[in-house]
């Protein structure tokens, strides 16, 4: 469903992705692993349209060419990205950032029904619908910026380091909720630091190192793999 073919991007005169070639299929999850630095965050800003890519890039959405379109169009594609640090606005409340995810087009008939999705896989936020999001803890701010995402009707989810400085309890919460999102049949592209985690309700993966695609594999494959083991695992 998402074919990156030939991604470069500079920053200036940086490289941070070297040829990139990437696959996500229709309700598959895929986790793109790699060290900091190795051009993760810049390869999703790059699919959402958030930062343009390097002439020659191919990216295919569904068949359609999106390579180069601005974020508003990709998201109308039926690509929503969870940013890294969640981008949620605390000033509002739950609902409030809810109804902002659902203005694209392809999303605004179907407010309501998103919105009771995303309380029926987040129940927290059902009780808190009125909160301030400034108030609420970092699970659940992730919980918002994920529920966001979804009111625009995305036929994939891309999302940034959706663990980052969350407790281990909440991140096991964050991932049962995500393999919910799964099962529901969207597909997942998500860039995450706990390997073991994402792995574990992932299809396939692909390794990324100083902005090159080094390793590609089944989940399983994966986890066994010794290079992975060594880099994320813990393994000596
Ligand atoms: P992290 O997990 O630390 O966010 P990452 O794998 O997501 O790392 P990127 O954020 O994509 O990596 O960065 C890839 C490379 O591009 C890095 O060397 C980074 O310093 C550089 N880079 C990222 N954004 C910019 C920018 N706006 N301007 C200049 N260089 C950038």
């Amino acid at each position: 469903m998402l074919e990156i073919r030939d991604l470069s991007l500079h920053y200036g005169p940086h490289l941070a992705l070297d040829r990139i070639s990437v696959a996500v299929g229709r309700g598959e999850t895929v986790v793109m692993l790699g060290a900091n630095g190795a051009g993760k965050s810049s390869l999703l800003k790059a699919a959402a349209g958030l930062v343009r890519p390097d002439p020659g890039a191919d990216i295919r959405f569904a068949g359609a060419d999106i390579a180069g379109r601005p974020a508003h169009l990709v998201l109308e594609a039926g690509i929503a990205l969870v940013p890294e640090g969640r981008g949620v606005f605390g000033d509002l409340t739950v609902e409030e950032n809810l109804a902002l995810g659902a203005y694209a087009r392809r999303a605004r008939a179907h407010g309501r029904a998103s919105r009771e999705l995303v309380y029926g896989l987040f129940p927290k936020l059902a009780d808190r619908r009125r909160q301030f999001v400034n108030t609420m803890s970092g699970g659940e701010q992730q919980m918002v910026a994920i529920g966001r995402a979804l009111m625009s009707k995305p036929d994939l989810l891309m999302l940034d380091e959706p663990s980052l400085g969350l407790a281990p309890v909440v991140v096991g919460e964050l991932f049962a909720a995500l393999g919910r999102v799964r099962e529901s049949g969207l597909a997942l592209l998500i860039v995450e630091q706990n390997v073991k985690m994402s792995l574990s309700i992932a299809d396939r993966g692909y390794l990324l190192e100083a902005g090159r695609i080094v390793g590609e594999d089944t989940a399983a494959g994966l986890m066994n793999d010794d290079a992975v083991k060594r880099a994320f695992l813990g393994a000596t």
